[in-house]
Formats: structure tokens, C-alpha cells, sequence
């Protein structure tokens, strides 16, 4: 039997990145701007780097990862693929359990995996600043990171019910060099607009994105970044996926029967389910299950349609799964999971039935959350935790049926930024907030009627 964790060395860091575009039947339709004319390079130009803007809209399957990046990535990488015996045992499922441990970077989370190479890609067309938008804090603090290992400045719009709930993620921010504003601010028109409205706004991630990217285009010499969504984030976070496809199989597994992971804009799921696409496409049984909250759920709930990525509407639309971009769910405490929209190409192939979707409560999760960390030793992420929830469900369902699945999730990040939550949770205060429907047509009211012909 092989060890319960799988390392890798650091020659077995994937030398490219999985493009997944290239293996779309259907091809992506393209951003649009506001008059439904497609968005072009020059549209993204004043946001994004050159060579951020070509891996967006590229086909190519394989993308070289530069040395610089691959070094950097040494700090932690490859992260261990740990099988969750101790679970299995409280379970007592005749399941393979396996999380892949992205909880193990600098950051705590898995979004250092694109923000060295976004900031590398800056740093080398002469940007000097990276504006960005942060829910968690998660994103922040591995912008703020990456920043600081190239040499950037680095400035952050914290969504204000996470500045307010997890001062610590700010001082992380701080201590690796960044600037921090809670957003809604009054340093930008959408900010000041959000809050002409309501002046107790407790900002989300659409209304951040908006006044980081008009800092970053009214900004001298810098630029935008994004955590999420985006089709180049996706094909970075592949790195995820890759490397677990590599462990499963010294672990003698031929394959996984399900792949699982948390879904706020879809990057960590994307980045460890999108490498298996082209095996399920080639007919392998491989489910591939995306986990979202109830109070925001996207790819459960929402329609898919075109939509802004942004509540001030200052980013082309994209076709995707959306609430709608001016809808603003409840403070729930997985921060990271609280976006109105999700990546485009995960939408689709949601859309195409090759990938299934799900959403659970908070209360479930942190059932699920604590299990894990009384079990495991690990205390994750509040948005970890749904993988955990789908997971551990799959593998009730196995011992109901007696089937032996090798069953893999992304643990995304870890939780030790987020004890509060847990102290609601472990002192009877977390409550679950159903999504209202009246509140989802309200928001839903307010998408723009557009569609794109080929
Ligand atoms: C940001 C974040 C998420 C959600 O983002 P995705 O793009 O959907 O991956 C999930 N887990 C953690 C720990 C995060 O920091």
C-alpha cells in the first residue's frame, strides 16, 4: 500500500500549464461590450498585461510556465496529495478519500498559484502597481505576496464585512507590503455611488472589482489583477490538477470515479477537475462536482446569460452562470464563495451537463469542516469545506451502496484566519439565509438582454 501522503519533488513542477479552451467542442462566445460588440485585446489593454490578455483568448493546449515562476512556486510547491484514512475510518466508507493540500502555500490558499504569475507577467512589461479587489482576504494576501517577490506596489479593496470580520488577513496583507481600503470607498466613483445609496453597505466582490479597476486604469503605470473567473486564472490553477493526476497515480489509483471542489469563481475546482477533461471527454467515468453555498448559488440557481463581472458595469459582460451583478448575498462566512457570477468556460461545460453542480447551507458545511479537522488534524477554510461536505457525502453514498470510489477534492486553503466563524459555529450562532427569491429577480431584473451569434 502506498503512503498516505504523496509527495512530489520540485523537477516533477509541471513545466506547462492545461489550457482546457483548446479541448472545448463548443468554443467560448466572447466578452461583450456594453453595445454587444465582441471585446478585443485593446478593450483589456489599459487592465491587464499583454501577456495576461493572450492567455485569456488563447487555444493553445500547453502553456510554458517561466523559470522565474517555476522557482517561486518552489516556496511550496508541489503540494502533498494526502489520502483522509482517519476520515474514512469515521465514515467507515469503503471509499479512497484523497484532498489535494493547497492549504500548504504561504498564503494558505491556492491563489498564489496564478498570482506569482500574474505578477511576474507585470513586473516584466514595466508595470510598477497591481490594483486588486479582495473578499476574504485570501486573494489579497497572495497578490500582496506576489507583489512583493517581483517588486511591485501592491493596493487592495477588501470587501468591508471581511475587513471588518478578518482583521488578520489585513495585517498579512500589510506585513508582505500591500495597501488596504475597505470597499465601499470614497476614493472611486463606484465606490462613492454604492454609497450614496446605502452609506452602511457592507461592499461584495462585484462592487471591490469595480474600484480596483478604476484605480488600476485612472493609475499611473499599473494594472488590474484578478483571482478568479477569468480563463487565465483557470489555466493556472490547472498546475492543481496536474500534479494530483501525477500522485494519483503513484498511489495505484487508475483513476479518480470523482473529482470535487469548492465554487466561488471556480479556479481551484477548475484547477483540479479541468486537467480530467480531456480523459472524460475520451469516455472515462470521471464526475466532476462543483460545490457553491446556498446563500450565493450561481450554478444551481442562477440563469446562464450574459452579465457584467462587476456591479459598476466597467468590465466587458461574459456568458456565465450570474445572480446577477448587482446582487449582493448574505454575509455568510465563507467570504471567498460570495461572487455573483463563475468562469465562463466552467458555466459552459456546467451548461453542457459534463460538469455537475451543487449547493449546501452553511451549518452542513461546518458540520463537514469540523469532522475534517477533528479527523484529519486540518483545520480548513470555511470554503474548503463545502468540497469537504460533497466529499464526505460521496462517500456516505458509498457505503450505502458498498461501492469502493476513489473519490478526490481540492482543500483549497486553510481555516486559521477564520476562527470566528468557528466560534459562531461552536457556540450555536451560525445561522443559515436562504436565498430569497424576490431578492434574485430584483438582481436578475437588471442583466442586460444580449446574446452573441456566431
Ligand atoms: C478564493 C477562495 C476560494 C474560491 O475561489 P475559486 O476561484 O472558486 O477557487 C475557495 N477557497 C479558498 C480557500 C479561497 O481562498
Amino acid at each position: 500500500m502506498a503512503d498516505n501522503k504523496i509527495f512530489l519533488s520540485e523537477k516533477d513542477i509541471p513545466q506547462k500549464w492545461y489550457n482546457v479552451q483548446a479541448d472545448m467542442k463548443n468554443k467560448l462566445l466572447p466578452p461583450l461590450k456594453p453595445d454587444g460588440k465582441p471585446a478585443g485585446p485593446e478593450d483589456f489593454a489599459p487592465v491587464f498585461p499583454m501577456e495576461i490578455i493572450k492567455q485569456e483568448m488563447s487555444q493553445e493546449r500547453w502553456i510554458e510556465i517561466p523559470d522565474e515562476v517555476r522557482e517561486a512556486f518552489k516556496v511550496w510547491r508541489p503540494s502533498p496529495l494526502q489520502r483522509a484514512v482517519n476520515l474514512e475510518k469515521a465514515l467507515k466508507t469503503p471509499a479512497r478519500i484523497y484532498f489535494k493540500n493547497e492549504a500548504v502555500s504561504p498564503a494558505g490558499s491556492h491563489k498564489l498559484n496564478t498570482a506569482l504569475p500574474q505578477a511576474y507577467y507585470n513586473k516584466k512589461q514595466g508595470i510598477e502597481k497591481l490594483v486588486t479587489e479582495t473578499g476574504a482576504g485570501q486573494w489579497g494576501s497572495a497578490i500582496a505576496f506576489a507583489s512583493q517577490k517581483f517588486g511591485l506596489q501592491c493596493e487592495v479593496y477588501m470587501v468591508k464585512i471581511s475587513f471588518e470580520q478578518k482583521p488578520y488577513r489585513r495585517i498579512l496583507m500589510q506585513t508582505w507590503g500591500a495597501t488596504i481600503y475597505a470597499s465601499p470607498t470614497n476614493r472611486t466613483n463606484a465606490g462613492r455611488n454604492v454609497l450614496a445609496k446605502d452609506p452602511k453597505s457592507l461592499g461584495s466582490l462585484g462592487i471591490a472589482i469595480s474600484e480596483a479597476v478604476e484605480a488600476a486604469v485612472t493609475g499611473k503605470n499599473s494594472r488590474y489583477c484578478l483571482g478568479s473567473v477569468l480563463n487565465h486564472v483557470c489555466m493556472h490553477q490547472s498546475i492543481i490538477g496536474l500534479e494530483t493526476e501525477m500522485q494519483l497515480k503513484i498511489a495505484g489509483e487508475k483513476k479518480p470515479d470523482i473529482i470535487i471542489g469548492c465554487v466561488g469563481g471556480g479556479s481551484n475546482f477548475a484547477g483540479i477537475a479541468f486537467p480530467f477533461i480531456p480523459r472524460k471527454m475520451k469516455g472515462e467515468d470521471i464526475t466532476l462536482l462543483g460545490v457553491e453555498p446556498s446563500a450565493c448559488p450561481t450554478l444551481t440557481r442562477g440563469p446562464f446569460r450574459y452579465d457584467f463581472g462587476d456591479e459598476a458595469k466597467s468590465m466587458p459582460l461574459v456568458k456565465m452562470y450570474t445572480l446577477g451583478h448587482s446582487f449582493v448575498p448574505s454575509g455568510i462566512h465563507a467570504g471567498g464563495l460570495r461572487y455573483h457570477g463563475d468562469s465562463p468556460i466552467l458555466s459552459q461545460f456546467v451548461n453542457e451537463g459534463l460538469i455537475q453542480a451543487k449547493a449546501y447551507p452553511q451549518t452542513p458545511v461546518f458540520d463537514a469542516a469540523v469532522l475534517f479537522a477533528r479527523t484529519e488534524g486540518i483545520l480548513p477554510a470555511p470554503e474548503s469545506a463545502h468540497a469537504i461536505k460533497g466529499a464526505i457525502d460521496e462517500a456516505i453514498k458509498c457505503r450505502e451502496t458498498k461501492k469502493e470510489k476513489c473519490i478526490v477534492f481540492c482543500l483549497s486553503g486553510h481555516g486559521h484566519f477564520d476562527l470566528g466563524a468557528y466560534e459562531a459555529y461552536l457556540t450555536g450562532k451560525l445561522n443559515d439565509v436562504n436565498l430569497d427569491e424576490a431578492k434574485l429577480k430584483e438582481a436578475l431584473a437588471e442583466v442586460p438582454v444580449m446574446d452573441f451569434k456566431r
